[in-house]
């Protein structure tokens, strides 16, 4: 290691902050890089709770390209598949009628050949369980998506940036500072040359105790439930109309959710929403026409962003945020990170 190399501390043991330690660690050049997790071991974070879907499409170019990429490279490489446990279903994305679903497309199409393709409603009710679908409504179903498991990803991330040099502290941080420095809740402070805030929805609180602005970042509680349900032919999907997404659950039954809109909770006080979770079942009955009996409830967070995106973000001279992705971070972190190591030494 070269005596000038970088020093870079990373704040967060989760898919965010894991990947870009690794990331960093075997940058050109050689950083120093400290990763601090909260040293829990077993908190609930998102990557563990995540329901770990990963398509190319998004409603948006802009959002496209990052989830199309990151998809890309996983399936391109042996390690990442491996490492993230990823399962190829292919995935349906409904949208309104009115939307623009074919540029999009061709941005996954660009980095998926032949994955994606653009289908009217009634393509959609011939192929898939939907009993009704409002008139103009237009989908894409791709063919190269699925899921991965973000916490298997997260521990092979971690185990292989300890391998490659990051000294992994199991400390939790109470404080970083401009100069810039991190301070551990034990009492130490450690200075850097950059130091990231990687913390997930933790992040807004943490900046806020070190009095730093949160930069536009806020909390958003997301749930799924484990739904009991005859819902066949149907694979990992979001429906714009009724907001519903889910996905098949690997030991039976589905895991079905509707974007809630509970901003600014507390990561460390997230319990489910029974009302949110009866709307889900009230709203799969109508939109598939099958009985939905809904079990088991999981509530967590994430930090959002507008606009929504993991990216690395400057709080200052040496000083960012690694966050942001608003409930999507683990579609976009495999390329996310990659940038962000090499914005982060340059
Ligand atoms: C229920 C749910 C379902 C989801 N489903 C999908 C999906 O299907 N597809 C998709 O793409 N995305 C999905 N997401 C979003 C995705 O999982 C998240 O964007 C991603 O996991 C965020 O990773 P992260 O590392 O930023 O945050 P986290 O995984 O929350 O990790 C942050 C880490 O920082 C640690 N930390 C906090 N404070 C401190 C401190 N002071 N010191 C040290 N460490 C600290 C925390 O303990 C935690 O381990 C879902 C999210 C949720 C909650």
């Amino acid at each position: 290691m070269k005596g000038d190399a970088v020093r870079v501390a990373i704040v967060g043991g989760g898919i965010a902050g894991t990947l870009l330690a690794w990331r960093t660690v075997r940058a050109p050049g050689g950083a120093v890089v400290d990763l601090f997790t909260d040293g829990t071991g077993g908190r609930a974070d998102a990557s563990r709770v995540s329901g770990g879907l990963v398509r190319g499409f998004e409603p948006t170019v802009a959002a496209t390209g990052p989830a199309a990429e990151s998809l890309a490279e996983i399936r391109g490489s042996d390690i990442l598949r491996e490492w993230s446990g990823y399962r190829e279903t292919g995935a349906l994305y409904v949208l309104p009628a009115g939307a623009d679903a074919r540029e999009p497309a061709e941005v996954v199409d660009a980095y998926l050949p032949g994955s994606a393709e653009v289908v009217g409603r009634d393509g959609v009710i011939g192929a898939f369980p939907f009993r009704t679908l409002p008139a103009g409504s237009v989908a894409v179903v791709e063919r190269h998506a699925g899921h991965i498991s973000p916490h298997r990803l997260r521990t092979a991330a971690l185990r292989a940036a300890a391998g490659a040099g990051v000294t992994v502290h199991e400390a939790p941080v109470g404080e970083v500072t401009r100069d810039p420095a991190v301070c551990t809740a034990d009492g130490r402070t450690l200075r850097y040359d950059r130091v990231v805030v990687a913390a997930g929805a933790w992040t807004p609180k943490l900046l806020a105790r070190s009095r730093l602005p949160v930069a536009g970042l806020r909390t958003k509680h997301i749930q799924y439930s484990l739904c009991e349900t005859p819902l066949e032919g149907l694979g990992p999907f979001v429906d714009e109309n009724s907001g519903l997404y889910g996905r098949p659950h690997e030991d039976g039954g589905f895991l079905l959710g509707l974007p809630s809109d509970r901003w600014g909770v507390d990561p460390d006080a997230m319990a489910p929403d029974q009302a949110l979770a009866r709307r889900v079942a009230e709203s799969a009955r109508r939109v598939f026409g099958v009985p939905v009996a809904v079990g088991r409830t999981v509530a967590s967070c994430d930090c959002y962003h507008d606009p929504a995106g993991l990216e690395l973000r400057s709080l200052g001279p040496g000083l960012h945020t690694f966050t942001g992705g608003s409930g999507g971070a683990a579609k976009t972190v495999v390329a996310a990170s990659r940038k962000a190591a090499a914005a982060l030494l340059a």
